[in-house]
């Protein structure tokens, strides 16, 4: 699952983690969000899951508002020690720029199957229908990260601000 996260960079020149793909502790699933001043600024949006960070580059940043809708584009899936990553990453690597934690915390699966029962958030995730609620310091409440065919393209979803129930 790593991968592509680990073809993409080159440990020696980067000080971001080469990573292990081992489960977090904690009870409950982590997310962390990271302000990446790439080319373009952009926010990293990144969930446990099935114990890697499933991630999506969000270019406005999570939605704050329950009516806005912000493309997220999924991106490859990055290590769990990266949750605490925060650095500059040189010119000429992969995301070359400064990397800093916008918000982190856990969060609650809340996706039900038709029946009224929680779906397994990786069920979730491969089907692109993702309801979570977060409890960060920015970022709390129901969020839902659909897959979109916007453009034709399958790695775009959207992030969605869910109305408090
Ligand atoms: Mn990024």
């Amino acid at each position: 699952m790593l991968k592509e996260y680990k073809a993409k960079r080159d440990f020696k020149k980067t000080s971001e983690p080469v990573g292990s793909s081992k489960k977090h502790s904690s009870k409950d699933p982590v997310f962390v969000v990271h302000e990446h001043h790439a080319r373009a600024l952009h926010y990293d949006v990144r969930l446990e899951i099935g114990g890697v960070l499933k991630s999506w580059a969000v270019p406005k940043g999570p939605p704050l508002n329950p009516s806005d809708k912000r493309l997220a584009v999924a991106t490859e899936d990055h290590p769990m020690e990266y949750g605490s990553f925060e650095g500059e990453i040189p010119q000429g690597e992969y995301g070359a720029g400064t990397v800093t934690i916008w918000d982190t915390g856990t969060y609650q699966n809340i996706k039900q199957k038709k029946d009224g029962s929680e779906m397994p958030i990786k069920s979730a995730a491969a089907q692109g229908q993702i309801e979570v609620v977060f409890a960060g310091k920015k970022l709390k409440g129901p969020y839902a990260l659909v897959r979109t065919a916007f453009g034709g393209e399958k790695k775009n979803w959207l992030m969605i601000k869910m109305k408090a129930r």
